[in-house]
């Protein structure tokens, strides 16, 4: 019998399918922001499962929500009307303030569907993505993604997207024609570096999409369910998406997205569109829960105070001879170095923080919502001794 922590792992390597490289830690069980590995080491989570575990792990709202549900009804496709499902769809609506809404199972999924609900609803083809753009990985979101090393090995990919600079206006009012079906953008560009929307962007970007016809698709995989310091990053904006992508901490670490439907897009006819897993009332009553738990207590207010303080301290602190820039809002934190990250990641495993890059030299931090305040300070305390001292 394989039971040793080191034979475990080497089974993993053995039959994994090689697309990802592993950290050199086997990770056991969490609770709140922290993790424990199999040795019984215990870390500070700012990973946050890639920003699925906004309410940090093992969230008693979620567990009960997700026992309770298990014992009732697991699986029940949309070809029938579900009460879970039936209440999930309406808070989530009324939440966004847009009024139809397609629940799938991933973020590139979320994605996938926007793409269609645009060419359906306008009749053209044309995307307009952005430069450091991240949409996912199945073939029309990855067309929508800018990053080339993820792209070139799969082309050719849909025909009419293009890709103009982030936080350009003049550069994105002159690619929309009357081919374009929508303008995909996020509100803080995640895994393209961390790089927030400038005051006024996507406002302009809601008037150039209005004006041409066109429909404005944000991206909020990353950025919702209180990441940046608002239930949606897009709602301090002023501006009113015509299609949401949501995912990641949708369902507490559930598998689920979705895609909110504004009145311009009206609404997907039978047949153009649905999934078999789509709508479940597992991942309807976790996401339930994470709605209401973000909706009742003060975690999104925290995240942005508190990330306000964060990004302070690390602007204030942080040595320039190292670090280039930093960059976030609210708990979406990344701060550019002038060297590669990877060994800044290593370090601070070392030293009991899980952090994630967003490309080569920028470091990410996505402490999920619930972390207590002596943590988030250690984690700052850290990050500085690692990178201002090289510990
Ligand atoms: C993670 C992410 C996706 C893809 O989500 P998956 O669930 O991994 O398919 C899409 N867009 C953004 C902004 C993301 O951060």
């Amino acid at each position: 019998m394989l039971n040793t922590t080191l034979e475990l792992s080497r089974l993993e390597d053995t039959h994994s399918s090689g697309a990802y490289v592993k950290r050199d830690v086997q990770i056991v069980r969490g609770q709140g922001a922290r993790m424990e590995d199999a040795a019984g080491r215990s870390y500070i989570d700012c990973v946050s499962g890639h920003g699925a575990a906004n309410l940090g792990h093992a969230h008693p709202a979620v567990v009960a929500a997700v026992q309770q549900q298990a014992g009732t009804l697991i699986t029940c496709p949309e070809l029938f009307h579900n009460p879970v499902r039936a209440q999930y769809q309406a808070a989530l609506c009324a939440a966004a303030n847009m009024p139809r809404v397609f629940l799938c199972n991933s973020g590139a999924e979320a994605v996938e569907g926007a793409l269609k609900a645009a060419r359906l609803a306008t009749g053209r083809p044309g995307i307009v993505a952005t430069k450091r753009g991240f949409h996912g990985r199945t073939l029309g979101a990855l067309s929508a993604t800018w990053n080339s090393h993820y792209r070139a090995p799969f082309e050719p990919l849909l025909p009419a997207v293009s890709h103009v600079p982030f936080n350009n206006i003049d550069r994105l009012v002159a690619a929309l024609d009357d081919t374009t079906a929508a303008v995909l953008v996020e509100v803080v560009q995640g895994e393209g570096g961390v790089h927030p929307a400038e005051e006024g962007y996507l406002r302009a970007v809601q008037e150039a999409c209005r004006a041409n016809g066109a429909l404005l698709i944000v991206d909020e995989i990353q950025t919702g369910f209180g990441r940046t310091g608002s239930l949606f990053a897009h709602q301090p904006e002023g501006i009113q998406p015509d299609v949401l992508c949501l995912a990641k901490s949708i369902a507490g670490g559930l598998a689920m997205g979705a895609v909110l439907l504004g009145e311009r897009a009206g609404e997907f006819v039978p047949g153009t569109h649905g999934s078999t897993f789509g709508g479940n009332p597992l991942a309807c009553a976790a996401a339930l829960a994470v709605l209401d738990t973000l909706q009742t207590t003060h975690l999104v207010e925290r995240a942005r105070t508190r990330g306000a303080e964060a990004l302070a301290h690390f602007r204030a602190h942080l040595s320039s001879e190292t670090v280039r820039d930093v960059r976030g809002r609210g708990f979406m934190i990344g701060i550019e170095l002038r060297g590669k990250v990877a060994p800044a990641l290593r370090a601070l495993q070392a030293h009991g923080v899980l952090a994630l890059s967003a490309g080569r030299t920028v470091l990410r931090l996505l402490p999920p919502l619930v972390i207590t305040d002596e943590d988030l300070w250690q984690v700052v305390s850290t990050v500085e001794e690692v990178l201002n001292n090289g510990i």
